[in-house]
């Protein structure tokens, strides 16, 4: 689960993390209350959205004044940023963080992942801060200095020590050396206690005065252990998430929206990859990733029919089940019910393998809905027949 700047600020800050003062802002109003909290000669207001890339899309803005500051404000508050992150629709911003603007000596990057390969916690920090990490990585790899945790110890202060000397902070002040071990075990604990998979600090910056603080957040949480914080769960935002996958998790059904124009309703995720490609390699484009699960039965099959069908993209479904353990004549009779039931407008291609196959192709068959229900054999012909249909044609 992504959550927002101020929320992994918040966490960062319980774990002991030097970040600026700041105060939230969901409507005009508040900003120039905000200002008059926080005190002091220049504020930042920045958009809060669960996606990155936003002081050049003008989400973020340093105000010398409180009149700038509550202009930039209203301006953002309401506007649909559009950053590379965000896809071209952009989000709509509802809330800002106003913070106290800081003089920055220096902008560094700060992250903590996992790194499968390795089975282990890998902290990634650089001088190069403010610009997108994937550029560095791409053309100064040399400049992305590691450490990575013990398995059993977790990070030790001397690896943050490390980290300093290397980023030459030591040079700028030597005190920094401390705060920079200070500040990888904070972000470890945050990472472990409260189950984060990813921790971005973009920018870490030294201001004039020399103090080491956490500029920007970006955390990510990881959902399978969300029961284990119900504090955090408050932080989900349903504003920043697909309303289709919303609707379709409270279903128990994993769907992800794509930008294809078919939609595929498999059962087992690895079958929908499968599918997936299949599609591709006929010259389609899936509309979605949907794994029903074990049970495919009529109300299922309704549920998933309805939510691919709110997609106005969508001019195809391919249905592909196998009956491993759920009887595809079982399936058949679910998928003529509901597509009856529904009223579906669009074609649907079904390829049915397994228990009973031969049943289910005989319901199909006898459903007298040829040209709207397509039977197919193979994922290769049910790929091609939805690609086909998908056009039109
Ligand atoms: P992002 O573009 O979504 O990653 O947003 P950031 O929070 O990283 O902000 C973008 C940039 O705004 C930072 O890299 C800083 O250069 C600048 N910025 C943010 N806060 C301050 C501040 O308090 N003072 C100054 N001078 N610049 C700031
Ligand atoms: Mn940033």
């Amino acid at each position: 689960m992504k959550i927002h700047e101020y929320q992994a600020k918040s966490l960062l800050a319980k774990h002991g993390m030097a970040i600026p003062r700041g105060e939230m802002a969901f409507n005009p109003e508040d900003i120039a209350l905000a200002a008059e909290k926080l005190g002091g000669q220049t504020w930042v207001v920045k958009a809060q959205i669960h996606a990155g890339g936003r002081g050049k899309a003008g989400g973020v803005k340093v105000c010398k004044t409180k009149d700038a500051l509550e202009k930039e404000g209203r301006n953002i508050l309401g506007m649909t940023l559009v950053s590379p992150q965000t896809g071209p629709q952009g989000r709509v911003v509802k809330k800002v963080l106003v913070e106290e603007g800081l003089d920055i000596k220096k902008e560094l990057y700060f992250s903590m992942l996992v790194d499968r390969s390795n089975k282990s916690l890998v902290a990634l920090a650089s001088t190069e801060g403010g610009m997108e990490i994937e550029e560095v990585a791409a053309n100064h790899p040399d400049k992305i200095i590691r450490e990575e945790a013990d398995p059993v110890l977790g990070f030790r202060p001397f690896q943050g020590a490390r980290l300093a000397y290397r980023l030459g902070l030591d040079k700028i002040d030597p005190k920094l050396v401390r705060a920079m071990s200070g500040l990888l075990l904070s972000a470890y604990r945050v990472f472990t206690e409260e189950d984060a998979s990813m921790i971005e600090i973009n920018p870490l910056v030294i201001t004039k005065n020399n103090q080491l603080l956490a500029l920007d957040a970006k955390i990510t949480l990881d959902d399978n252990a969300l029961f284990r914080h119900p504090d955090n769960v408050a932080f989900r935002d349903l504003d920043e998430e697909e309303t289709l996958e919303v609707e379709a998790a409270d279903a128990g059904l994993n769907y992800i929206r794509l930008e294809g124009n078919i939609g595929c309703m498999v059962n087992g995720a690895g079958l929908a990859m499968a599918t997936m490609d299949m599609i591709q390699a006929h010259g389609g484009k899936p509309a979605n990733f949907l794994d029903v699960g074990g049970t495919a039965d009529q109300k299922r099959v309704e549920t998933a029919f309805r939510i691919i069908t709110k997609d106005p993209n969508v001019k195809c479904i391919l249905i592909n089940i196998f009956g491993g353990i759920v009887r595809c004549d079982l399936v058949a009779e679910g998928v003529v019910a509901a597509f009856k039931n529904l009223h579906m407008g669009i074609p649907v291609v079904v390829r049915l393998e397994g228990t009973n196959a031969d049943k289910a192709l005989t319901i199909i068959q006898q459903a007298g809905l040829s040209g709207k229900l397509i039977q197919a054999q193979g994922l290769k012909e049910a790929a091609e027949k939805s690609v086909h249909a998908a056009s039109g044609q």
